[in-house]
């Protein structure tokens, strides 16, 4: 067997690992939506859904997965059907709409949530070490996408109005959320916490520094 001499970038089989990654992951939500009874992209919306008490617009959801407004209009109205969703005004301008998930609908998506195993049992494949450095990775991959206007900010620690890292001299939970007054640890940064709030640019800017400065494997930058 030949081995190239001159492999491919690193970025580019960085490129084709997450391809086959995100192979396992699609296989992954067929499974949970076929338990839930809807296709992937109704599954989609309706975890986008899960914790917003406050709900979404069509708009910002079909933003957050990507999809075309109208595309996200006929999925909605399915899951609708289904009662799996609500449309409410929204409490500052009773002329917009929210969409809510229901007590069925998450009812639904967390007994679907059980199914999803594949990508977890690999992300367990990794040691504890291996974990925490894959978690700030993937981190920073998102935030790049997001500063860079790719997808909408996400409701990761980094851009969050709470996060005050490195706020404590503790290696073991360096970090502080401003939310619970609590430290926490590198191994616990959120990549979708309900109770985010987004920071403004200027904040997401200067707190992303402060978190780079102690992480050797992410040089400065975006
Ligand atoms: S509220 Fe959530 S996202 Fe914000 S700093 Fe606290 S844990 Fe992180």
């Amino acid at each position: 067997m030949e081995t190239p001499t001159v492999p491919k970038s690193l970025p580019l089989r960085i490129h084709e690992g997450l391809e086959r990654v995100a192979t396992a992951l699609r296989a992954d939500d067929w499974v949970s939506a076929r338990a839930a009874g809807v296709n992937p992209t109704q599954f989609a919306i309706m975890a986008v859904l899960e914790g917003r008490a406050m709900g979404m617009s069509v708009r910002d959801i079909a933003l957050q997965l990507g999809v075309s407004q109208p595309s996200a209009t006929d999925s909605i109205a399915a899951l609708e059907r289904k009662g799996y969703l609500i449309r409410s005004p929204a409490p500052q301008d009773r002329r917009s709409v929210r969409i809510m998930l229901t007590d069925h609908g998450q009812a639904s998506l967390t007994a679907a949530h059980a199914t999803r195993s594949v990508a977890e049992r690999a992300a367990r494949s990794l040691d504890a070490r291996q974990q925490e450095d894959l978690l700030v990775s993937l981190v920073t991959m998102i935030r790049h996408l997001q500063e860079t206007g790719v997808i909408p900010v996400q409701r990761m620690c980094v851009s969050c109005r709470y996060f005050r890292p490195y706020a404590h001299a503790d290696a073991a939970q360096p970090h502080h959320c401003s939310f619970v007054d609590a430290a926490f640890g590198q191994h616990e940064l959120r990549v979708d916490c309900r109770e985010h709030e987004t920071a403004d640019p200027s904040y997401r800017a200067a707190t992303w520094a402060e978190f780079q400065k102690d992480q050797p494997l992410n040089p400065p930058g975006l």
